[in-house]
């Protein structure tokens, strides 16, 4: 299965792409390139392994409106660009330990965990919904609904550095608690950049597929995809801002800690 690893970013991260075109594009490109790791997501990779099953099992604690959700997003076929269950639930609690009020989500796709981390802040917390493909964020919306939590849900639609730059002239900076950054990966360091000026000292940059399926490990000298992350993930590694950790959780998950 070789198209795993093409990422909701694939599909929604540039606005003035089509979908078919880079979704064509991504598969042909991963076939040719693909390494021998599986991403490790219990509606993906590891469906059938009985260590997930296990933790899927005696951990998952799901919303009945996310469990909906993610049983609506399996029918659509790209579903396996979906956070998976446990990741999102552990960022969640991630949320919840910082006592998060004020999020970012930078790649939204059917908006599972968007839900997730909505459900996690406070009555009057927000968490703003970046992404560019309203035919997907549609899809959870009568989830949020169902849940009650679609007031907390500040949704735009429109190419996520320029919300993070309305956010930064708005003077937020400095105010949010979490951040989300799971879309185009050539803007990865834009978007890291721009969140930690979002973010106040002590909030968490969560950041999706910094393993890539592996391909950071030897990045193909023009695979401009897997070099942008690796040079993120190396940067990340010595930057002096924050605290850090790569957690090989999914397609790997860096939690970077805002000093
Ligand atoms: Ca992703």
């Amino acid at each position: 299965m070789y198209f795993y690893n093409i990422s909701k970013e694939a599909l929604i991260g540039s606005a003035t792409l089509g979908v078919v075109f880079v979704a064509g594009y991504y598969i042909g490109k991963r076939k040719s390139t693909h390494s021998s790791m599986d991403i490790f997501k219990s509606h993906v990779g590891a469906k059938d392994n009985p260590i997930m099953q296990y933790v899927l099992n005696h951990s998952m604690r799901e919303h009945p409106a996310l469990k909906k959700l993610k049983l609506r997003t399996m029918e659509d076929s790209w579903n396996f660009i979906m956070v998976a269950c446990e990741q999102s639930q552990l960022m969640a609690n991630l949320a919840r330990l910082i006592q998060a009020k004020k999020a970012i989500e930078i790649g939204v796709y059917t908006g599972y965990n968007a839900l997730n981390i909505a459900l996690a802040l406070p009555e009057d917390g927000v968490l703003v919904g970046c992404d560019v493909n309203e035919d997907y964020t549609n899809i959870g919306k009568p989830f949020w609904k169902e849940a009650g939590v679609d007031h907390k849900i500040d949704l735009r639609i429109q190419p996520a550095l320029q919300t993070l730059d309305d956010l930064i002239a708005a003077g937020e900076a400095g105010t949010f608690d979490f951040v989300f950054i799971d879309a185009d990966k050539a803007n990865y360091d834009n978007y890291y950049e721009k969140s930690l000026q979002l973010l106040r000292k002590g909030g968490i940059i969560a950041i999706d597929n910094v393993l890539w399926s592996g391909k950071v490990v030897n990045p193909a000298p023009d695979d401009v995809d897997t070099l942008a992350i690796d040079k993120l993930n190396k940067k990340l590694h010595h930057d002096v801002r924050i605290n850090l950790s790569m957690l090989t959780v999914g397609d790997g998950l860096t939690l970077a800690f805002k000093l």
